[in-house]
């Protein structure tokens, strides 16, 4: 089976949230499971930087102001179609935007025409290759799919996955006479989305399947309250809704061989998390004693509920426990979170920034991972947690929700539990999750027994990719139908 996979972001080449984890992950995974996937992406400079230009696999004399070519190469083990089109792709900062953050202003433009390559290759026009199916990833590379329904690779099926609702690619309707698609596109069941273009919102239209990140996401954006706008339509294609969950990469997070560990250790030799422990303990500034450390890393922001967390930071340290923190992110959150550092020397501690070892040395010392997201998703880091015997203590949302095990009464006497859920998202409910895990922390045997159940938990690749090789089955027996 052939899949063209098309994205704006993909692990390792070019990487701004987890959406490139998994765009980066599947095709590997995939690849044992009967599916070839080759996936397309832009040519920014750092993709055009990793590899000589070949001739070329298809040519656009013009593609949205100037000509462009698609070079096929294989790298970091990916067979890529990359869109090189230096109008569009060759400039510095970020994929989506300058060094300063601000959103390049011809964003609709740059992915309009990576939506149009796909549909282009969809429909034959690299010699020798054709997909079965086609798979694009939220906003920018939504109009692929929209390009299908309009164009010539109207049968072929098609799939979109959104990996966060909140990124719409919204514009004006000015645009749409540039997109080169034909005016009945520009309709309630097309592209148009309140008066203006929706590119995510077309995607979600065109679609043959729509997947999202956890069963629970896909269930809560059919509601108002998470649906950013767009829960009608996903209620009316709620037939052809999925969620299947992420995995992550077992061999980057493996505390049997993680370099960033102080030392490594399996679920046998849990007693060994001690030298980790008092590494954080120590990078920390945090007093030396026995009561659990619980940790954050996180992007500080409202999804993230990291306004809620810096609200009961001194309930925190009254029960006991101490709270380390890494993290950056709104500068308010910052400082709040900071100043109850201050305020709490050697109970609390926290590192503003982004450390990618420092995150790992958390999972691998801390006691448990909190996570008051006010929606999620996926998640990554309680998965992160399960592996590391860091106990995730999580708000039941969306892919939080799926990945956790509550440590009830009824989940620890059949012993499947792997950590503590709270619902609703407030500080009453995240402090009475942590009065619980210092009440168990304070059991030895049942807190390893909570360690053990997370390690054993599959959090890898391969049973979520099977979900999709079944869904990519269904789809062609669709199109046969
Ligand atoms: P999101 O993509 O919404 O930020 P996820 O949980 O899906 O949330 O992924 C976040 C990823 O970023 C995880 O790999 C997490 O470890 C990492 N991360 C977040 N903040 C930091 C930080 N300050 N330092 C290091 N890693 C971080």
């Amino acid at each position: 089976m052939q899949v063209l996979s098309v994205t704006p972001e993909i692990f390792p080449l070019i990487k701004t949230g987890g959406l490139a984890d998994v765009t980066g992950a599947l095709p590997l995974a995939l690849a044992g499971k009967g599916v070839a996937m080759r996936t397309l992406i832009p040519g920014y400079p750092q993709v055009m930087d990793a590899f000589k230009k070949k001739k070329a696999a298809h040519q656009y004399p013009l593609l949205q102001g100037a000509k462009a070519s698609v070079q096929a190469v294989e790298l970091a083990g990916l067979d890529l179609f990359v869109l090189d089109a230096p109008h569009l792709f060759d400039r510095p900062g970020g994929p989506y935007g300058d060094a300063s953050g601000g959103d390049w202003p011809d964003n609709w433009r740059r992915f309009a025409a990576l939506s149009q390559v796909g549909a282009d290759i969809a429909a034959g026009a690299i010699s020798g290759y054709m997909p079965d199916i086609v798979h694009a990833h939220d906003w920018q590379s939504a109009m692929t799919l929209a390009y299908m329904r309009y164009g010539q690779a109207v049968g072929t099926p098609s799939m979109i996955t959104v990996h966060n609702l909140a990124f719409q690619g919204q514009f004006g309707a000015g645009i749409f006479g540039e997109l080169g698609l034909p005016a009945v596109a520009m309709a309630l069941d097309g592209v148009e989305y309140y008066g203006g273009v929706g590119f995510l919102k077309a995607g979600l239209q065109a679609a043959w399947a729509i997947t999202t990140v956890s069963p629970t996401y896909a269930q809560e954006i059919r509601s108002a309250e998470f649906g950013m706008g767009l829960d009608g339509l996903i209620n009316m294609r709620s037939r052809d809704l999925y969620g299947i969950v992420n995995g992550i990469d077992t061999d980057i997070w493996n505390p049997a061989t993680d370099k960033h560990l102080a030392v490594n250790y399996t679920a046998r030799t849990l007693k060994d998390r001690r030298s980790n422990r008092m590494a954080v303990e120590e990078r920390f500034g945090l007093d030396r004693d026995d009561s659990p450390i619980a940790c954050v890393v996180s992007r500080l922001t409202w999804q993230k509920g990291m306004d809620i967390l810096a609200a009961v930071v001194d309930g925190i340290v009254a029960t006991g426990a101490r709270l380390v923190i890494l993290g950056s992110g709104d500068a308010g959150l910052e400082g709040s979170l900071l100043a109850a550092a201050a305020r709490h020397r050697g109970r609390v501690g926290v590192v503003v920034g982004y450390d990618e070892g420092l995150s790992h040395m958390m999972q691998g010392g801390c006691d448990a991972i909190v996570i008051p997201s006010r929606f999620e998703p996926c998640g990554l880091t309680q998965l992160y947690g399960l592996r590391y015997g860091c106990v995730p203590i999580v708000a039941r949302t969306g892919g939080l929700a799926d990945t956790v095990i509550d440590a009830n009464e009824a989940a620890m006497s059949a012993g499947v539990a792997t950590g503590f859920q709270f619902a609703p998202n407030n500080g009453g409910a995240l402090l009475h999750a942590i009065r619980r895990l210092v009440d168990a922390h304070a059991d030895a045997g049942l807190w390893a027994s909570i360690q053990r159940q997370g390690m054993k938990a599959d959090v890898s690749w391969d049973r979520s990719a099977e979900k999709y090789v079944e869904l990519y089955r269904l789809l062609l027996s669709k199109r046969a139908a």
